[in-house]
């Protein structure tokens, strides 16, 4: 789809006038984008509160229908979304089209399950209202405000978009500024694949204030992925108006390697998860936790792997160049910190331009900036501890959680590891896997926010629970009316005396 198509299905009130996104390879433009303010992002929210009673109307069957006619849209054209995602973000071509894979995945997901998940369920009435049917269903919030990150530009908020769309929303989207082009395509395509519900996803496009805007545009709720400290901000921009938030941050997850563990299928993880997408994953491994029992080893094979990697933006490159050129300043920082706190640098540890060669660190102090703090780039910092619970104290320790990794040769231990790693996901002898099984929720603890899209608990996120009894028998006692006779109370009380006053 031509970028001038994609530039047609954006508002026309614009306000403040345009912003250029570049290839952060070659500095080329991408594309030239509309700045929209509080007026233009009010006008399309209410668009899409039109769009969200005929959207929300349909109910789950045409629904479904029309998310598989957009998912099928997508993966008739995934490798020229993908050529679009490497020139605006950077990564190579082939990740691109694994991360297209994912979100179409969840799509699917997201339309097949909405029903079995949302829909009217009976509920046993209980004792109190046994002449009752009682019956619980999850109702759509009406517009959902989407902001998104630039690093998976299509994966990451479409684990919003989707799962909001599913649930019986229209969907307002404000992509990153470094990846309007990518978020401009998705809703084009949306367009031309839903064209009689074409305003139930829409896009905004803009800085932090467009984002603010959409903030305050009255949504039903504001789906945030970013970092964390820009989370603060969304929240309090949507405390003004008690809108409701989902924060999606980020991360700094760790790995422990345990006595028994695959040393050679770790370190294969690890440098994967450390440094595919220069490092730019909010569930990107960070810190390994490696026992003295394999340290030297899992060292060894780390660094040999690394050897093999190569940044770059041709084909043949392994990962590209930081997608925002601001980040290679704080991965400068964390390198920096780590030096000078008595780190070693094992392999790596230069910052060319928007270019950071694949970095593993050692020995250093777990008070560094390279072990508190993301540092979202190709880098690696490998710790020697005693034994996995020294791993997993040291894991825990921070106040971002994520995701994480545990490798064992042990499933009890492996898993017992798992259930006490302080983060939302883990994934046991391989990295990053829970993000592609769309029926498990994905989302944080502490710094890394709270809320989960993905799976049964990501529908539920956009949508409010309803409860319905309804009255099936009158019975000849109505215990709530003035009418109900006075000895009433003392039967009630002996009943309950009967089915509970057994328990001590
Ligand atoms: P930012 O926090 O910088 O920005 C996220 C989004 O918020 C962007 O669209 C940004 O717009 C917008 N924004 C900025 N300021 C405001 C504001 N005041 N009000 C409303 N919106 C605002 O994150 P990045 O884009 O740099 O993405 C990287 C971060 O995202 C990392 O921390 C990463 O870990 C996290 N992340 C988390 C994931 C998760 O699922 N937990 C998944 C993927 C990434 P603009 O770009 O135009 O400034």
């Amino acid at each position: 789809m031509p970028l001038s198509e994609e530039l047609d299905s954006v508002p026309a009130t614009t306000g403040r006038g345009t912003f250029e996104s570049t290839d952060p390879a070659t500095g080329a433009v991408v594309g030239v984008f509309p700045v929209h303010d509080a007026d233009a992002v009010r006008e399309t929210v209410e668009r899409a509160r039109v769009a969200a009673e005929r959207w929300a109307a349909l109910g789950f069957a045409e629904r479904r229908l029309r998310l598989a006619a957009y998912r099928g849209y997508l993966a008739r054209r995934m490798h020229e979304l993908a050529d679009l995602v490497h020139r605006e973000n950077g990564k190579p071509h082939a990740d691109a089209i694994l991360e297209i894979t994912l979100a179409v995945d969840h799509l699917a997901w997201a339309g097949a399950h909405a029903r079995k998940t949302l829909g009217p369920r009976r509920v046993n009435p209980g004792l109190l209202a046994a002449n009752h049917a009682a019956s619980v269903e999850y109702q759509p919030l009406g517009v959902v405000g989407v902001i998104g990150p630039w690093n998976y530009p299509v994966f990451t908020p479409m684990g919003s978009i989707a799962y909001a769309l599913a649930a019986g929303n229209a969907v307002v989207f404000k992509p990153s500024e470094y990846t309007p082009a990518v978020g401009a395509w998705l809703a084009a395509a949306w367009r031309a694949a839903v064209p009689d519900v074409a305003d139930a996803f829409q896009l905004v496009t803009g800085s932090g204030e467009t984002g603010a805007a959409l903030c305050r545009a009255g949504v039903g709720k504001l789906a945030f992925t970013g970092s964390a400290a820009t989370g603060r901000e969304v929240m309090a921009t949507c405390a003004e108006t008690l809108t409701p938030v989902l924060m999606e941050c980020g991360g700094k997850d760790a790995m422990i390697v345990d006595d028994d563990a695959d040393v050679v299928a770790a370190a294969d993880a690890a440098v994967w998860g450390g440094m595919s997408n220069a490092g730019q994953t909010c569930i990107g491994i960070e810190r390994v936790y490696a026992t003295s029992a394999v340290y030297d080893r899992f060292v060894a094979e780390v660094t040999r792997r690394v050897a093999d990697l190569r940044p770059g933006s041709d084909d043949a490159a392994t990962y590209g160049p930081m997608t925002m050129a601001s980040q290679s300043d704080v991965v400068r920082r964390h390198l920096d910190d780590a030096r000078a706190a008595g780190g070693r640098v094992a392999t790596g540890g230069t910052v060319e331009g928007g270019y950071i060669a694949p970095t593993v660190l050692l020995d250093v102090p777990e008070s560094s900036a390279a072990v508190q703090e993301e540092t979202f780039g190709p880098t690696l910092t490998i710790a020697r501890v005693a034994d996995a619970e020294e791993g997993l104290r040291r894991a825990n320790a921070i106040s971002l959680g994520l995701g994480g990794s545990v490798f064992s040769g042990s499933t009890a231990r492996a898993v017992d590891l798992a259930r006490r790693m302080r983060s939302g996901m883990t994934s046991i002898n391989s990295v990053l896997t829970f993000a592609s099984v769309p029926a498990l929720p994905f989302g944080g603890v502490g710094d890394s926010g709270f809320g989960r899209v993905h799976g049964a608990d990501g529908l539920r996120e956009f949508t409010r629970a309803k409860a319905i009894t309804r009255q099936r028998v009158a019975l000849p006692v109505n215990l709530m009316s003035f009418g109900r006779p006075p000895a009433a109370a003392d039967a009630l009380a002996r009943v309950m005396g009967v089915v509970h006053g057994r328990h001590r």
